[in-house]
Order: C-alpha cells, then sequence, then structure tokens
C-alpha cells in the first residue's frame, strides 16, 4: 500500500492518497482545487494511476479538485448519496465497499457536521502496518469535532455519529481527519477517546449543549465554496 497526507495550508485541508502497488490503482480523498497540479504530480512520480477520487462532505472552506480531477485523469467522482453535488460519476452509501485494485475502504455514514458527512474505514487487512485507519472527514478531528451549525449540520446526529459509529471502530485504528489547525497530523481512536475534550461527555444532551454554544463565524469561503462544490469544483 502506498499512503500519502497531502496539506493544504490556505485551508488546513489534509487531503489523503491510497494506492494499491500491484495494480498502481489509487483513491483520493478530499482534494483540493489549487493543488490539482502538484497532485497529480506526486501521483504521476509514484507510478499511480488515480481511479477514483471522493470527498467526505460538501466542504465549505475549500473548493474541491474533483473536476478537475476528473478532467485530467478520467477518474471516477463519488460522494454520499445526500450530496447535492450533480456532477458525479456516482454515490456511495453506508456499508459500500469502494475498491481500487486489490484494495477497499468501507463507507460509514457519519451525519452530524453536514447530512452528507461520511468517513472512510481501511480495515487492518488492508492496511500495511496492521492497523486500521479512519478518515473521519470532520466529524472527528483530533481533540476536536466539525462544527454543527450550517449545511444541515445538526449536533445530537454528530453526537450518534461519534459514539455510536466511530469510536466503537478497534483503540488502534489511526485517525486521519480532514483539517487540522493546530499541525496534528494523525491520532487513534484510543487517544481521542481519552484526550478528546468534545468526547468527555457524558450524555447526548450535554454534546449538543455544548456544541450550541460555540457560536462560531462562517468559514470565509463558504458563499463561494459550497455552491462551487456542488459542481465538483467547476467555478463557471
Ligand atoms: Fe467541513
Amino acid at each position: 500500500m502506498i499512503f500519502r497526507q497531502l496539506f493544504d495550508s490556505d485551508s488546513s485541508t489534509y487531503s489523503y492518497l491510497i494506492g494499491d502497488e500491484a495494480s498502481g490503482e489509487a483513491v483520493l480523498i478530499d482534494s483540493v482545487l489549487e493543488r490539482t497540479e502538484h497532485t497529480l504530480q506526486l501521483i504521476e512520480q509514484l507510478g499511480l494511476n488515480l481511479a477514483l477520487a471522493i470527498d467526505t462532505h460538501t466542504h465549505a472552506d475549500h473548493i474541491t479538485g474533483l473536476g478537475a480531477l476528473r478532467d485530467a485523469t478520467g477518474c471516477k467522482t463519488m460522494m454520499g448519496r445526500e450530496s447535492l453535488a450533480d456532477c458525479l460519476s456516482d454515490t456511495f452509501a453506508d456499508g459500500d465497499r469502494l475498491e481500487f485494485g486489490n484494495l477497499y475502504i468501507k463507507v460509514i455514514y457519519s451525519p452530524g457536521h453536514t447530512d452528507d458527512s461520511y468517513s472512510f474505514y481501511l480495515p487492518e487487512s488492508q492496511s500495511d502496518n496492521n492497523q486500521p485507519m479512519l478518515f473521519s472527514g470532520d466529524t472527528l478531528l483530533i481533540r476536536g469535532t466539525g462544527r454543527t451549525d450550517f449545511q444541515n449540520g445538526n449536533a445530537g446526529h454528530q453526537y450518534n455519529s461519534l459514539f455510536n459509529r466511530l469510536l466503537i471502530l478497534p483503540d488502534n485504528t489511526l485517525v486521519y481527519p480532514a483539517h487540522d489547525y493546530k499541525g496534528w497530523m494523525v491520532s487513534s481512536i484510543h487517544e481521542e477517546k481519552r484526550h478528546n475534550p468534545r468526547l468527555q461527555m457524558t450524555s447526548r444532551e450535554d454534546y449538543i449543549a455544548l456544541m450550541d454554544s460555540l457560536d462560531l463565524p462562517n468559514p470565509k469561503m463558504m458563499d463561494i465554496a459550497v455552491p462551487a462544490n456542488r459542481s465538483c469544483g467547476d467555478m463557471a
């Protein structure tokens, strides 16, 4: 397995490239439009073919590279079936397996940050280091969780996604979020259960009250990014 974590410093977004060495087929999670050229260069240098580009959710803080990657490579583009994007090759839903070469990731519906939020799970059997990997989007961040106050976000749904879907994964699962603003790159389910302040709530009601009290400003890109991302980053 080939694995690369890529960072866009303008939006603090992580993108993830996972490739199957045997077949050369690769998947890219949460691409950033401005990083397209750089990413395509890396894919070529690693001897990979991009088979699939997927987003964990409709982002409000950067423009997706889905459309640009599709135009450059002919890759399939997918998001969750709740997404309003009208430009995708296909959609996925909870429990689906997304295959690339001899590898696959499992799709976990984890709404709350948005109603089209998904996480992707690469089981231990697929991973090189015998540790499962979770690409948690903006549902589970390192020492935080994604905001729930716009794009049909819902703190109660997020509580269920966190406690009943993600935190039940094996403790040694590596957690790779869609963003980090403090320089964290990877965590684990074990570490987040113990040290993530938002996960120390004992009840759903307390979690909802905490999220409702945050009062955050809207992302500066939101009015541009959300409509652009519904057409896979095509700004026309
Ligand atoms: Fe987000």
